[in-house]
C-alpha cells in the first residue's frame, strides 16, 4: 500500500482589502498572501475503499517553528466528514470518478480557526497528495476547481509561496517570493467567527480600505521596512473591537520591537515582522517575559517562523516521516 507525506503550510495576509458585498453574498477581496514555514503534516495511506481520518497534535518545532510557547494547545479539528481534508478527498473522488480509498493522518501544528488557513492548507495537501497517490494526473488548475468548493483559500494553499488574490480569494497571480523573512505569530485563545467579522464590517459607516497594490510594489523591491509600512487589513479594526485584549497584545508586539504588526485574515492571529532571525529571538523573549508578568487574562501562544520562500525545505518529504 502506498504512502504519501505532504506539508500543509500556514498563510498570512500581508495586505487584505475587503470590498462591498457582491450580489452572490460574498465579498470581493484584493489580498496579498504569503505562505509560512509553519505547517501541518498530512500523511495519506492507500486503502481499497472508504475515507478515514485521524488528527493528532503535531510538534511546532519539527513543523516549521524556530521557537514556540504554547499555554494551551488548540482543540483538534473533527476526525470525520466535517474535516476539510476529508471533504477534499470526497470531492476529488467524485471529480475523478473513482472509488479508491485513503486513510488521512493530520499532525496539527497550525493554530485552529486563527486566520492562518490551517484547514484549507490540509485540504490542499490532500488534493496534491491524492493526485500523486491515485495517479490522477490532474493539473494544479483542475485541483483548484475542486479545492475552491472546500474553501476560498484552498487554491492559494495548492500554489503556496506568495500571490496576489482577487475574486473571493480564488483568482491567483503568483508573485516572486521575498527572502525567508522571520515573522512572529501571536495567537490568543479566542475564536473569531469569519461570518460575524464580515457582518460587522458591512455595518461600518466608513469601512477601512487597504491598498494591496502598494504592498505588491514593496514586495517587488524586497524592502522589508517598506513591506512593514504597507501592512494593512480591512477586517483588523472590527476584530480588535470584538477582542479588545488584541489591542494590548498588538501594542506589546510593537514595543517588543516588531517593525510592523498586523492581524491575519479575520483573526485573531497577529503577526509581526522582525529584522532577522536574531532580532526575532530577541522579540520572542521580550514577549515571553511580558506573558510571564501578565499571568492572568488571555495568554497567547507564540511562534517564531519564517516566510516560505522556496520549496523543498521539508525534512519530512521523501518518506522520512512515519505517522
Ligand atoms: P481561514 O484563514 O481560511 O479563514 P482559519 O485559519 O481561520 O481559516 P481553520 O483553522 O482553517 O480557520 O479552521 C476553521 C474551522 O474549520 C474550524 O472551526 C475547524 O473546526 C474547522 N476545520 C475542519 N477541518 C479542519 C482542519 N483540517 N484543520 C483545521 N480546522 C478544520
Amino acid at each position: 500500500m502506498g504512502q504519501i507525506v505532504e506539508s500543509a503550510h500556514a498563510k498570512i495576509n500581508l495586505a487584505l482589502d475587503v470590498g462591498p458585498v457582491r450580489p452572490d453574498g460574498y465579498h470581493g477581496i484584493h489580498t496579498v498572501m504569503q505562505s509560512l514555514e509553519l505547517r501541518d503534516i498530512v500523511v495519506l495511506e492507500e486503502r481499497p475503499a472508504g475515507i478515514s481520518l485521524d488528527c493528532m497534535p503535531g510538534d511546532p518545532l519539527r513543523q516549521g517553528a524556530r521557537c514556540s510557547l504554547e499555554f494551551d494547545r488548540d482543540p483538534l479539528p473533527p476526525s470525520n466528514a466535517r474535516n476539510l481534508a476529508w471533504r477534499a478527498a470526497e470531492l476529488l473522488r467524485e471529480a475523478a470518478g473513482i472509488r479508491r480509498g485513503v486513510h488521512i493522518t493530520i499532525r496539527k501544528a497550525i493554530p485552529l480557526a486563527a486566520g492562518l488557513a490551517g484547514g484549507s492548507a490540509d485540504a490542499a495537501a490532500v488534493l496534491r497528495g491524492l493526485n500523486r497517490l491515485w495517479n490522477l494526473g490532474m493539473s494544479r488548475e483542475e485541483l483548484a476547481l475542486v479545492g475552491v468548493k472546500v474553501g476560498a483559500d484552498v487554491p492559494f494553499c495548492l500554489l503556496e509561496g506568495t500571490a496576489e488574490a482577487t475574486g473571493i480569494g480564488e483568482k491567483l497571480k503568483p508573485v516572486p517570493s521575498p527572502p525567508a523573512w522571520t515573522v512572529l505569530l501571536l495567537k490568543l485563545p479566542v475564536s473569531v467567527s469569519t461570518a460575524a467579522c464580515y457582518k460587522a464590517y458591512d455595518e461600518l459607516q466608513n469601512p477601512p480600505r487597504v491598498d494591496a497594490g502598494r504592498m505588491l510594489e514593496a514586495l517587488a523591491s524586497q524592502d522589508l521596512t517598506e513591506v512593514a509600512k504597507c501592512l494593512g487589513n480591512s477586517l483588523e479594526a472590527v476584530t480588535l473591537k470584538q477582542v479588545p485584549e488584541l489591542i494590548l497584545w498588538r501594542e506589546a508586539m510593537e514595543e517588543a520591537g516588531c517593525l510592523g504588526v498586523l492581524m491575519s485574515g479575520s483573526g485573531p492571529t497577529l503577526f509581526g515582522l522582525v529584522r532577522n532571525e536574531e532580532h526575532g529571538h530577541d522579540v520572542f523573549e521580550r514577549l515571553v517575559n511580558t506573558v510571564k508578568q501578565e499571568r492572568q487574562g488571555l495568554l497567547p501562544n507564540l511562534y517564531l517562523t519564517r516566510f516560505l520562500s522556496s520549496k523543498g525545505n521539508d525534512e519530512f518529504e521523501g518518506g522520512a516521516w512515519h505517522a
